[in-house]
Parts: structure tokens; sequence; C-alpha cells
């Protein structure tokens, strides 16, 4: 999935926590192989080719995925769309581009996108999309539901606790190496690297979506990963949106839907949604949560924390 994962098992049973951790790790790579929009044999690269040509017959499990994912782009009147893919040969985000796209081009993939094309058929179990030259892709949606696998799949082999993270997407169960509830530090965008809050995440996903990773500075502006489906232009004015909820799929989905709606609208999105929360910084470095997001602040900012929201990689204490 061109990211990094990092598995924890807790057990004092050291040969449990290894095969736990294992078990993770094969279920990572049976995802990534179902979904992967660069291994042409995965059923996910089969949709593609055939678009505009015959639907393809996939596993009940990546048509439930591009089920869930319509879903999510309905929630969000087209924020979220996994056929925003159409793009990923315009935009480059891997240093090589040097001048913006043509505006030709953008317009001619935007036309390409649309989840209402992505035509389902449950009793056959395929998947159509309807136009040449459209294309889907799992970039938003596919670590979050790598983390719910494989965390599942760990959480019933006897450990005492277990944590996934996805490049800064964590999903928690049980309990951390001391008996406790994980939790996970919230750096202060201001004060860079020092905890001012934390969550306490048992059971719950905690996804962090960022612009710092993944973009291109292009005649000194930076275009960063996430595209607004609507306009084929990266969007701008948040640089990390993190989502709490149950849920590391939704939260994936949801964290990359509020980056594109923006702060007004994201939040308004968020606080209509019960049980999932939100936390987002803007590129002016302002924080912003969710109503019912009740943080515990920190008298004095402590420094490094184990996990913090808005790291892509877990940072030891
Ligand atoms: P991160 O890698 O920071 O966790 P996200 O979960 O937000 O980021 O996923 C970003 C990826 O999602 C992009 O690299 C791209 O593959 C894909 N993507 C970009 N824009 C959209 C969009 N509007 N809807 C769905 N997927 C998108
Ligand atoms: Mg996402």
């Amino acid at each position: 999935m061109g990211s990094r994962f990092e598995l924890t098992a807790v057990s004092p049973d050291e040969k449990k926590a290894v095969s736990a951790i294992n078990a993770g790790i094969t279920e990572i790579k049976r995802i990534e192989k179902l979904i992967s929009s660069w291994d042409p044999r995965s059923q996910s690269s089969e949709i593609t080719r055939n678009a505009g040509i015959k639907p393809v017959v996939v596993d009940q499990e990546l048509f439930n995925l591009i089920r869930r994912s319509i879903k999510i782009s309905k929630l969000t009147h087209g924020a979220f769309d996994i056929s925003y893919a159409s793009l990923d040969k315009v935009w480059r985000f891997d240093g090589e581009m040097k001048n913006l796209p043509d505006s030709s081009e953008i317009a001619a993939s935007v036309a390409k996108i649309n989840y209402r094309n992505i035509i389902l058929n449950p009793e056959k179990r395929s998947v159509l999309l309807k136009d040449k030259g459209m294309k889907i892709g799992f970039g938003a949606i596919g670590k979050g539901y790598a983390a719910n696998k494989a965390l599942d799949i760990m959480s019933k082999m006897g450990l005492d606790g277990a944590l996934v993270n996805a490049s800064g997407d964590l999903i928690s169960w049980g309990k951390d190496e001391g008996g406790k509830n994980w939790k996970i530090g919230i750096v202060n965008p201001k004060q860079k690297g020092k905890v001012f809050s934390w969550l306490s995440i048992n059971e719950t996903a905690v996804v962090t979506s960022g612009n710092y990773e993944k973009f291109v500075i292009i005649n000194g502006k930076k275009y960063s990963h996430i595209i607004d489906p609507r306009t084929g232009y990266p969007v701008r004015g948040l640089s990390s949106v993190s989502i709490i909820c149950a849920n590391a799929e939704l939260a994936d989905a949801l964290a990359t839907s509020v980056f594109v709606l923006g702060k007004d609208k994201g939040l308004e999105l968020i606080n209509h949604l019960k049980g999932i929360e939100c936390l987002l910084v803007t590129d002016e470095q302002d924080l912003f949560t969710s109503d019912n997001l009740h943080l515990d602040y920190i008298k004095k900012p402590i420094a490094n924390y184990k996990y913090q929201i808005g790291k892509k990689h877990a940072q030891k204490e």
C-alpha cells in the first residue's frame, strides 16, 4: 500500500505475540493483493482495465468495500470518491512533476470521476465502471480497512492488547504494555513535538490525513495528494485532519472527506455523525475540534509521547 505499517502485540508470552504479529502482516499482504492499483493482477486493476467494456465479477470482500466507499461518497456529496483515480497519472506526487498539469487534461479526467457511474450488481457480485477511462483507487480507505482487519485477527489470538499503526492510522484493542488503556498524545502544531493533551483510544481508531508527506512544490506553491473530485485540483486550507471513531476504515475515508470539505463543512458533517469526532489543524496552524471531543489538557506540555496525532510514524519515548 506504499506505506509503513507498525504492529504491536501485548502478551507475557513472546511466542503468542510474534505469531499474532505475523498473522496481522499476512492479512495486510492479502488485502494489498486484492485492492492494489499498482499490481496489474489485483481484482481492482481488472475492474479498471474493463472500464467502459464489461462488468467484472469480484470477491464479496472487494464488492462490499466498493459498496461502502460509494456510501461515503453519498454521505459527503462526492467529496470522497474512489473514482478520483482517473487523475492518478495527471498529478504525481513522487517529486518528478515540475509543471502544473494542463487544465484541459485535468478537465478531461474530472469528467471521468463520478461514483454514480460505478455500477454494482449484487446478484452477480460484479462491478462495472460505466465510462472508458474511469479508474478506481483505494488510497483513502484501504489502509484503514487493512488496519481493521489485521487488528481483528490479532485480537482473537489470546493477547492482552494490540495496536496497528498504518502510517498514522491507528487502531487499538485491549490494554497497552502497562495494562492501561491505550493513549495517544496530541501535539500542539505551534509547539512542535510537545504533547498538550491526550486521548484515551481504547478500542478506537484515530486516523490522520496530512498534507505534509505526499506533495509537490511547483512555482513555490505546495500541492498535496488529496484532490477535490469536483475541480481536479489538490485541496487547500487544512494541514491535518484526525478522525476518532470505532472503525479505522470509516475514519480513514472521513479524514480524506473532511480534508476536501474544508474546516466549516467538515466540522458540520462530523458534528452530525454520532460516535465520530474530529480534530483538525488549518494551514494557519490553528486547531479545531468537533463539539463532543473533550481533550484532557495537560498543564505542562510533555515531550515525545509514544503515539502522536499528526505523526506518520509512531515515535518511541
Ligand atoms: P494519508 O495518506 O495522508 O493517510 P488519505 O487517507 O487522505 O491520506 O489518502 C490520500 C490518498 O487518497 C491519495 O494519495 C489518493 O490516492 C486518494 N485520494 C485523493 N483524493 C481523494 C478523494 N477525493 N477521494 C478518494 N480518494 C482520494
Ligand atoms: Mg483517508
